[in-house]
């Protein structure tokens, strides 16, 4: 099967929204850093709800402070049209129970399949209820993160929820490196976990083994 360019495919659906035509995006956010690029690309074409829906984040505390620098970043950074922003409440059962018998597996795997997908199905839904045109999420900026599940999944809840998905692979055209400089420009935190207690198990892991050697 040929790969699909995401990013393409979103050129061409911003090429196709008439003039003087905002419309109304509900992005998942899962930090600051990965909102920062994302804000301002994509906030010139739409007006956004940023939505920071992330029961994955252990511990509770590592949450807040994620949502807290998103919300210093919104505050910060000049943006075009309007942005607001969702902290959901933190209730990390939600997550634990999505992915048990997934815990022992590599960050990539299975486990970050379902993490996607929980995330993904509320935003949709949540875009549907409020009647938002378009979903979408950061996630994609990162380059250990699979776009192609992450587009796969939307478009499947998009279908479910009747609500349009935004096709993205936000680390194309240099995403990626912009947000490490957005990130340095606005001090912002960058974590070195991805936020589950499994991947800061396995950092954890991984910083004592260069140390050891
Ligand atoms: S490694 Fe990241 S994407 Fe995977 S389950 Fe954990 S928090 Fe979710």
């Amino acid at each position: 099967m040929q790969n699909r360019n995401y990013q393409l495919e979103l050129d061409k659906l911003i090429a196709s929204i008439p003039e003087g035509v905002r419309p109304k995006l509900l992005l998942h956010a899962c930090c600051a850093p990965c909102s920062s690029y994302t804000l301002e690309y994509l906030s010139k074409y739409f007006d956004i709800t940023v939505y920071f829906y992330d029961p994955n984040i252990s511990p509770e505390e590592e949450f807040f402070k994620r949502a807290e620098e998103l919300k210093r970043l919104l505050s910060e950074m000049p943006l075009d049209g309007a942005v607001s922003l969702i902290v959901e409440d933190y209730d990390s059962d939600e997550f634990y129970s999505a992915v048990k018998g997934l815990e022992d597996l590599p960050e990539g795997g299975q486990r970050c399949y379902v993490c996607y997908k929980l995330r993904l199905e509320r935003t949709a839904s949540l875009a549907a209820e409020r009647g938002f045109d378009y979903f979408a999420t950061t996630l994609s900026i990162s380059p250990y993160k699979n776009a192609r599940w992450l587009n796969e999944i939307s478009e499947e809840l998009a279908g479910i929820y009747s609500v349009a998905a935004l096709p993205a692979d936000l680390k194309k055209r240099g995403g990626y490196k912009r947000s490490i400089e957005l990130s340095k420009e606005y001090g912002l935190y960058r974590q070195d976990y991805c936020g589950c207690v499994f991947s800061k198990r396995d950092r954890d892991i991984r910083v004592k083994s260069r140390g050891e050697q």
